[in-house]
């Protein structure tokens, strides 16, 4: 039987669920891109995007995904035949990693692997190998969506002063930004890159650059950048025309106008606490199926667990069948494993992730855990029993 129709739920981990009010919004004839509405309604982001990433710093807005927001701060911290170091907890490290190779960037690896957080101490010996100024960054994940892990940035932040390293402290939130806490200012990160369709609600299409002083001076000494992707001019613009180097994404920012309304009105901490608490109500019932059958999560220590995504394990074919099966007969989309591939398992048909940022509440949450829960029963996938019950409690106590 299929059981479907309704109102459907996209849990993956990006694009996440697009509230109506942000749909609305974005439902308009084009306005006028020179003077008047659209024009003042821009310049109130600007201090929005600022409060959602805690910080005083600059931001530069593109029109862009992720990717976009990879390639544009790479452009601004180094060129041809400089060097980054690429602290590698997942498949989004390596992306980053990849452009920068292909913009003749020289990225080095600290690997570790698809089931830790950054070690310090290797990250240390790859640091002191070379003299302070020898990378121009270093490129860390906060949430590395592949393997849900949550990497501590003020840490990194810390060995780097201790080591008087000048390299800039590069941070991806992609995933994280408007979910997990994140404070720029006071973790140190100088550079850190987001996009619109996570955490932020909004169709995916624009990207943020976000830059301390720091990092805007040593982009002066930089002998280039490419004039796209150049931060100065978005960061500090004196017409429309400046934040994004040509035509604005009109619709985009009507959109984000009301999603960074709605993150005003609940309040970060609150919207990191939501989240948090979603997210334990999820790893209690995972605890408990997997306590009699084949489930487990990709990261095994609480605290560096993302609260916006969750990887885990199943093996084949159990991960498949119960994504088609939610998929199919349910209305639920789960996410697929990334960059998980094993030898036995060279798709990494075996992983899977729940995507639970931005828009999600506790209905949805309980929705999405009790039919995945019908989804393991339709699939003969053994599970322990208590789960929902667990997760209900959770919810309860909050
Ligand atoms: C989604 C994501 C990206 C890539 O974003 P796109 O919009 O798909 O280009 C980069 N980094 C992280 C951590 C992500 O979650």
């Amino acid at each position: 039987m299929n059981l479907s129709n309704g109102q459907t739920y996209l849990a993956i981990p990006g694009p996440s669920v697009i509230p109506e009010a942000v749909l609305r919004a974005m439902h308009r004839a084009s306005p006028n891109i020179y003077e008047g509405e659209l024009v003042d309604l821009t310049h109130t982001l600007v201090p929005d995007l600022r409060y959602v990433a805690q910080t005083e710093g600059n931001v530069a807005l593109y029109i862009a995904n992720g990717h976009g927001a990879w390639e544009a701060a790479l452009a601004n911290m180094a060129c041809h035949g400089d060097r980054v170091l690429v602290a590698a907890t997942g498949w989004f490290a390596h992306g980053w990693a990849k452009m920068a190779r292909a913009m003749g960037i020289q990225a080095d690896f600290v690997e570790y692997g698809t089931q830790s957080t950054i070690d310090l101490d290797a990250l240390e010996t790859a640091l002191r190998a070379y003299p302070s100024d020898y990378y121009k960054a270093v490129l860390v994940t906060h949430v590395d969506t592949s393997t849900s892990v949550k990497n501590d940035i003020a840490t990194v932040r810390s060995l780097l002063d201790d080591l008087g390293s000048n390299a800039l402290l590069a941070v991806d939130c992609v995933a994280s930004l408007g979910c997990d806490e994140f404070k720029m200012d006071t973790w140190g990160a100088d550079v850190m890159v987001a996009a619109c369709q996570k955490g932020l609600m909004v169709p995916a299409g624009m990207a943020f650059v976000y830059f301390n002083d720091e990092a805007a001076k040593c982009q002066k000494q930089l002998p280039y950048v490419s004039s796209y992707w150049e931060w100065g001019q978005r960061a500090n613009p004196e017409i429309l025309a400046h934040y994004f180097c040509g035509t604005a994404p009109t619709h985009h920012l009507y959109g984000l106008r009301v999603a960074l309304d709605m993150i005003r009105a609940e309040g970060i901490e609150n919207i990191w606490t939501r989240h948090e608490t979603l997210a334990r109500a999820i790893w209690a019932a995972v605890e408990c199926w997997g306590a009699d059958g084949p489930m487990r999560m990709n990261i095994q220590d609480k605290s560096l667990r993302s609260t916006a995504v969750t990887a885990l394990h199943m093996g084949i074919p159990h991960a498949k069948n119960l994504r088609n099966w939610t998929q199919h007969s349910a209305g639920l989309t789960l996410g697929i494993g990334l960059g998980m591939s094993t030898p036995e398992d060279p798709k990494g048909d075996g992983f899977f992730r729940f995507g639970h940022m931005g828009h999600v509440n506790a209905q949805m949450i309980l929705g999405m855990l009790s039919t995945v829960q019908a989804g393991l029963i339709a699939n003969n996938i053994p599970y322990g029993t208590g789960a929902i019950d667990a997760a209900t409690h959770v919810l309860a106590g909050a």
